[in-house]
C-alpha cells in the first residue's frame, strides 16, 4: 500500500489540480489510497428494470425507464407537495414529492427519457412513488447494467459536476493505474481463518461489483477488517494490563457480608441481582483487578448490588467509595445507604463540594485512619487531598459523565488500582460496549423486583391541554404526586428558564389548591435542595422541574411524570426520566407532550417510548436513529468513530467475530512478535497513530 498512499490523485487520468483540490478540501482524499477506501454508500441493482404494469404495492425499491409526462402542484403552505405523472408505454405512475419542490421541476423536465429508482407504495387502490430517485439515462455507465455503485458527494463538489457519476469514471481510472495485486494487509492465517476475501479482490468488488453475492463478500471483507483492527488493538492494551496490573483479592465473604445478608436485606434478592453479585464476587476473588459495567434499568436495584460489594471490600479490610455526577444524586445514595450500613456499626460519610470545613476535616481525617469504611461523594472524591487509608473498591455511577481522566485518577489513591464497578441506567447495546470498554466486563441486571407496574406512556399534542390536567387532577386526587419537566438546554438556557417560569405560573394558576414547588439548575444547591424536599416529603404535589431529576430521586410516591417538549429530548434522556415513576405499587404515567409538528426521527423516538419500557430495546434503538458517535459518553471516550464502511449498531456480529478472532491472534501471539503477524503491527500503527491508551478507559 505504501506506494499507491504516496500517489498524489492529481496525476490520475480524468482528475487533475482543480478536481484534486475539491477532492482534498472536500472529502479528504490525496492520495490514491485514500480514494480507493472512498466507498460507495449505496448501490442501485441495474440487473432489472420493471414496467409499470407489472408494479404492485408490495415490491422494494424498482428501477423503472420513462418519461416525465406533466406536473402538478396541490395543497398550501408545509402541506403542499408536488406529483407527475410518470409513463413508460405501458401505463403511467404517479410520482410524489414533499420537498424540494422548485428543484424537480426545474431540473427534471417533461419529454426527456429517466431511469427512476424508488419503492412503491400503496394508497388505497392507487400506488405512487415518493422522492424518487431520478437520473438521466446515460448510455456511457449505464450500458452494462448491474449493481451500479453510489458515492457521497458535498454540494460544492456537485456544483463543480463532481458528483457520483463522476468519481465513478475517476474510479474506473484508478483501477486501471493501481498494481494488479495489491498489498495484503491481513496475515494469510487469519484470512483462512475468517474465511474472507482478498483486499484485491474486496475493493475492486466493492467499486466494481461482479455480482450481488460478490459485493456482499467484498464488504463483508472490508467490514471484518476494519473492526478486526479496532478489536485487537483494545484487546493488545487490555490484555497488556492485566498481565501488568494484579488486583486485590478479597479471599473472603465474612461477617459484614453475611449479617447483611441474613439480618438486615429487608427484601429477597432477585435472580437478577443474585447472579451478578457472583459475578463479582468471582471477579474480586480472582487476584486480577476488576473492571465491570453493570448495566441496569432504572429501579432495577443496582444500589443494592452497589452495596453488597462494598460490603465484600470491608469484610477484606479495605475502604470502598460511591461516585455520582451530581450533589442530589450523591445525596440520595447517602441517605438510602445510611440506614442500611449504620447498624452494621460501620462509619460512612458524604463527601461533596458543599461539605463545610470542619466536618471535611474530620472526614479527612476518617479516610486516613481506615475508621471511613464507605466514602460517598461527587467529584470532590478524586481531589489529592482525599487520602484513604486502604481504597480496595470504587462504584461510579452513571458513568458516562465522568470523562475517562477523571476515572483514572480514582486508580490512583491506592498503589495498586481498587476494583471498579461502574453503575449505568442508560444500558449500552453490547456492541458498543464491547468497542468503547473493550477490557470491560457487563453483568446485566434484566429483571425488576417484584411487585412493579410498567410505566404505561402516553403521547399528547400540546393543544389538548385540558384533558392533560383533568387526568393530573386525578391522580392528585387519590393522593399521587406529579413531576413536571421542562427541557434546559445549553444554547437556549434563557428561553428555557423562561419557558419552565411560564410553566410553574399556569400550573400554579390551573391547580391553586394543590402545592406546586419548582427544581432547576440555576438554583443555589442549598435552595434547590430544599425545594426538592418539599416534594420529597409529600408537602408540594406537583413538581415543576427541568432535567435535574433525571438521575437518581426516589419518590415512590409520584405516579406521573409529564414531559414538556418531548420533541427535544434524546431518547435516552426520556427513557431515564420515566424511570422517576413506577416506583411504587400504583399504576404510573408517562405523558409525552409535543407539538404536531414532528420530524420523522422525533416521531419514532416517541413510538418507541410508547412501544416499549425496555431500556435494552430503546438503547438499540438510539443507536439506531443516532448512530454511535452521538451517543452520550462516546465524546469523552477518546474513540473516534470514523469507520469507513462497518456500522456498530448494523454489524454487530461482525464485530463479534472479529473480536473473537482478534483474540486468538493475541493467544498464540501476545506481543505480536512473530514474523507473520508483522502485517499487524504495521496496519495497528497505521492506523491509531495517535495513540490512545486503552487501558485507561474506565
Ligand atoms: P437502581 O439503582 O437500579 O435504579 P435501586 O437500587 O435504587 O435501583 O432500587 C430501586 C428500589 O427497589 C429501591 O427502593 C430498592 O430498595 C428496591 N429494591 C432493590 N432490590 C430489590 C429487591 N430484590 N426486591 C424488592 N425491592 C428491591
Ligand atoms: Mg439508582
Amino acid at each position: 500500500m505504501s506506494e499507491l498512499s504516496m500517489n498524489d490523485i492529481k496525476f490520475l487520468p480524468g482528475v487533475g489540480p482543480k478536481r484534486a483540490e475539491l477532492l482534498n478540501k472536500e472529502l479528504g482524499i490525496y492520495s490514491y489510497e485514500d480514494l480507493l477506501y472512498y466507498f460507495p454508500y449505496k448501490y442501485i441493482d441495474r440487473t432489472h428494470t420493471y414496467t409499470i404494469r407489472e408494479i404492485t404495492g408490495t415490491m422494494p425499491y424498482i428501477q423503472l425507464r420513462g418519461k416525465i409526462v406533466s406536473y402538478d402542484t396541490q395543497g398550501e403552505g408545509h402541506k403542499r407537495r408536488l406529483s407527475a405523472l410518470f409513463a413508460d408505454g405501458t401505463g403511467t405512475i404517479e410520482l410524489v414529492w414533499f420537498k424540494g419542490i422548485k428543484y424537480i421541476q426545474d431540473r427534471y423536465k417533461p419529454g426527456r427519457e429517466y431511469t427512476l429508482f424508488g419503492r412503491p407504495t400503496m394508497f388505497g387502490s392507487r400506488i405512487n412513488i415518493a422522492h424518487p430517485e431520478i437520473d438521466p439515462v446515460d448510455t456511457d455507465t449505464d450500458a452494462d447494467g448491474g449493481l451500479q455503485p453510489y458515492y457521497t458527494t458535498t454540494e460544492k463538489m456537485k456544483s463543480h459536476f463532481l458528483n457520483s457519476k463522476a468519481i465513478q469514471k475517476i474510479m474506473t481510472a484508478l483501477w486501471k493505474a493501481v498494481p494488479r495485486s495489491i498489498p495484503e494487509t491481513l496475515p494469510a492465517a487469519v484470512i483462512q481463518r475468517a474465511r474472507v476475501m482478498f483486499l484485491g479482490e474486496a475493493l475492486r468488488n466493492v467499486h466494481f461489483p461482479q455480482s450481488t453475492d460478490l459485493l456482499r463478500r467484498a464488504q463483508m471483507r472490508l467490514k471484518f477488517e476494519e473492526l478486526f483492527y479496532l478489536q485487537l488493538n483494545i484487546l493488545r492494551y487490555s490484555r497488556q494490563r492485566m498481565r501488568r496490573l494484579g488486583g486485590f483479592p478479597f479471599k473472603t465473604i465474612g461477617e459484614v457480608f453475611n449479617r447483611f445478608y441474613n439480618e438486615c436485606l429487608p427484601f429477597a434478592l432477585t435472580g437478577a441481582q443474585k447472579r451478578v453479585l457472583k459475578e463479582i464476587r468471582a471477579d474480586v476473588g480472582s487476584g486480577r483487578q476488576m473492571n465491570r459495567l453493570l448495566q441496569g434499568d432504572v429501579g432495577s436495584g443496582k444500589t443494592l448490588v452497589a452495596l453488597m460489594s462494598m460490603l465484600m471490600a470491608i469484610d477484606n479490610g479495605y475502604q470502598a467509595c460511591m461516585m455520582a455526577p451530581t450533589e442530589i444524586l450523591a445525596a440520595q445514595h447517602y441517605e438510602t445507604l445510611r440506614p442500611l450500613v449504620e447498624p452494621l456499626g460501620l462509619r460512612i460519610e458524604l463527601l461533596t463540594g458543599s461539605t463545610r470545613k470542619r466536618e471535611r476535616d474530620s472526614i479527612d481525617a476518617g479516610l486516613r485512619s481506615g475508621e471511613v469504611k464507605i466514602i460517598v461523594g461527587t467529584h470532590a472524591l478524586i481531589e489529592d487531598t482525599v487520602v484513604f487509608a486502604n481504597l480496595g473498591f470504587v462504584v461510579i455511577d452513571e458513568q458516562h459523565r465522568f470523562g475517562v481522566e477523571q476515572r483514572s485518577r480514582l486508580w490512583r489513591k491506592n498503589d495498586r488500582p481498587p476494583h471498579v464497578l461502574v453503575m449505568t441506567a442508560t444500558p449500552i447495546p453490547r456492541t458498543l460496549a464491547m468497542t468503547l470498554y473493550g477490557d470491560l466486563d457487563v453483568s446485566v441486571i434484566d429483571e425488576l423486583p417484584p411487585g412493579r407496574k410498567p410505566v404505561t406512556t402516553i403521547h399528547r399534542y400540546d393543544n389538548r391541554r385540558a384533558e392533560l390536567y383533568a387526568s393530573i387532577r386525578r391522580q392528585i386526587e387519590q393522593g399521587r404526586q406529579v413531576y413536571i419537566v421542562y427541557p434546559l438546554i445549553q444554547e437556549s438556557e434563557k428561553i428555557d428558564l423562561k419557558n419552565l417560569e411560564d410553566g410553574y405560573k399556569t400550573i400554579s394558576e390551573v391547580f391553586p389548591e394543590y402545592t406546586v414547588c419548582m427544581v432547576h439548575g440555576r438554583m443555589k444547591p442549598a435552595e434547590k435542595e430544599a425545594e426538592m424536599q418539599r416534594f420529597v416529603s409529600g408537602e408540594a404535589h406537583i413538581m415543576v422541574a427541568t432535567t435535574v431529576i433525571e438521575v437518581g430521586v426516589n419518590v415512590p410516591n409520584a405516579s406521573v411524570m409529564v414531559i414538556e417538549n418531548a420533541e427535544r429530548f434524546g431518547l435516552s434522556q426520556l427513557h431515564q426520566l420515566r424511570g422517576r415513576v413506577g416506583r411504587g405499587a400504583d399504576q404510573s404515567y408517562c405523558v409525552l407532550v409535543t407539538s404536531h409538528k414532528l420530524s420523522e426521527d422525533t416521531r419514532k423516538r416517541i413510538e418507541t417510548m410508547v412501544r416499549t419500557n425496555d431500556g435494552f430495546e430503546i438503547s438499540e434503538a438510539d443507536l439506531q436513529l443516532r448512530g454511535p458517535g452521538d451517543m452520550e459518553g462516546t465524546q469523552q471516550s477518546g474513540i473516534a468513530f470514523n469507520l469507513r464502511i462497518a456500522n456498530i449498531a448494523k454489524d454487530g456480529q461482525i464485530l463479534q467475530f472479529a473480536r473473537d478472532i482478534a483474540g486468538e491472534v493475541l493467544d498464540d501471539d501476545p506481543d505480536l512478535a512473530k514474523p507473520e503477524n508483522y502485517v499487524l503491527t504495521r496496519q495497528l500503527s497505521k492506523i491509531f497513530h495517535k495513540k490512545v491508551d486503552f487501558s485507561l478507559i474506565s
